[in-house]
């Protein structure tokens, strides 16, 4: 690090909001030899943070389907960083299925998405055997990642506290409050400071059977409900999600009975499942459903991660530690307030 760098990194940042976005922009300012404390108002199982509901997915190759290319960017460079904090991180990728009558969808989705390879009934047996003979086409996408949201969250605040950062949860701040450098990371709950910020409702169902097992996320194309199945420990999977412009935080009955249709679609194991959980969470959106970095005069806001938390929070971390130091600002997140 040369003297200039030096000269600009912050003796102490206070970080309000310990969800993904908080958790990763509080690890790589410790990294770079800051004192950090992140306050959150909610308790370490972080159960209020829309994460808490996310199917943790580290899809951008998936995902370019139908976003932007800076999410791929971003996307690619947070695998790196995921693997570098969490080795353990499962890298085994994601597999897209259809129906045949699904067809024309499956195949547009081929055409737009990028970073996967066309297979057959017998590959996709191979990857995941209890799908054997239920699908004669799939896409498989080997160089994705998935985490549990619900684990890797406070396994990454271990990590912080590790690090030296002090974590104060049931610690509600306002961030025009606290001194020095500071990151506004309150997802939804930052809308006094950010007013064009949106919550688009996605709504989940986990379900526990032991009569199938998955090794990675399983997306199924649909007409109406593209949904997926996520596998996590203890022969749990979660089913999700919808994407609905509602701020309302309930689970209809239509979203219950396409989630779960969904599921007993991709096998009818799943008509046998225990329901262990159904909710909804707001996924934080500016209008153009893309990430911001706002520097003002007070804060930094790191906002508008939408569906793409996990996936991008490493990258964008990244991004707001090298503009604070000084080294670099990516133009395409970066703002100015
Ligand atoms: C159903 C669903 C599925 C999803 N699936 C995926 C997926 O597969 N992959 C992916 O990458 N993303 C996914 N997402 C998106 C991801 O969950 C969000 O983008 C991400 O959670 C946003 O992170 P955040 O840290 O900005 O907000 P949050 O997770 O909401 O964290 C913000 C935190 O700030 C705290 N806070 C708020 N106000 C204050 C205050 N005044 N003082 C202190 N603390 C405060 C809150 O309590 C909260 O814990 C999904 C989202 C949903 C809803």
């Amino acid at each position: 690090m040369n003297q200039h760098v030096r000269a600009r990194t912050p003796a102490s940042v206070s970080i309000v909001g310990a969800g993904i976005a908080g958790t990763w922009q509080a690890l790589l300012f410790a990294e770079a030899g800051c004192d950090v404390t992140v306050h959150e108002r909610g308790n370490a199982a972080m159960t209020d943070s829309t994460g808490h509901w996310a199917g943790g997915m580290l899809a951008p190759f998936c995902e370019s389907e139908t976003a932007e290319p800076l999410i791929t960017r971003l996307g690619l460079r947070s695998l790196d960083l995921w693997r570098d904090a969490l080795p353990e991180t499962p890298f085994n990728g994601s597999l897209v299925v259809a129906h045949g009558r699904d067809r024309a969808d499956f195949a547009r989705f081929g055409e737009r998405a990028t970073g996967h390879k066309r297979i057959g009934a017998k590959e996709i047996a191979e990857l995941e055997p209890d799908l054997d003979g239920r699908f004669h086409d799939g896409l498989y996408f080997a160089r994705e990642g998935h985490v549990d949201p619900r684990q890797v969250v406070p396994a990454l605040h271990d990590k912080l506290r590790t690090a030296g950062v002090t974590i104060e949860f049931n610690s509600e701040a306002s961030p025009d409050d606290l001194d020095g450098v500071v990151l506004d990371c309150r997802g939804i709950g930052g809308r006094d400071a950010c007013p064009e910020l949106r919550g688009v409702k996605g709504e989940v169902a986990i379900v526990e059977t032991n009569e199938i097992a998955l090794s990675r996320p399983v997306r199924l194309i649909h007409p109406r409900w593209s949904l997926y199945v996520v596998p996590r420990a203890n022969h749990r999977f979660l089913i999700g999600a919808t994407t609905i412009e509602s701020e309302d935080r309930g689970v209809s009955v239509r979203s219950a009975l396409e989630l779960l249709t969904a599921a007993y679609s991709v096998h009818p194991a799943f008509g046998e499942a225990r329901i262990v959980d159904f909710g909804a969470a707001l996924r934080p959106a500016f209008p153009d459903n893309l990430p911001r970095v706002v520097a003002g005069n007070r804060s930094i806001t790191v906002n508008g991660l939408y569906r793409h938390g996990f996936l991008l929070a490493p990258a964008l971390a990244e991004v707001t530690v090298a503009h604070v130091l000084g080294t670099s600002t990516d133009a395409e997140v970066v703002r100015c307030a």
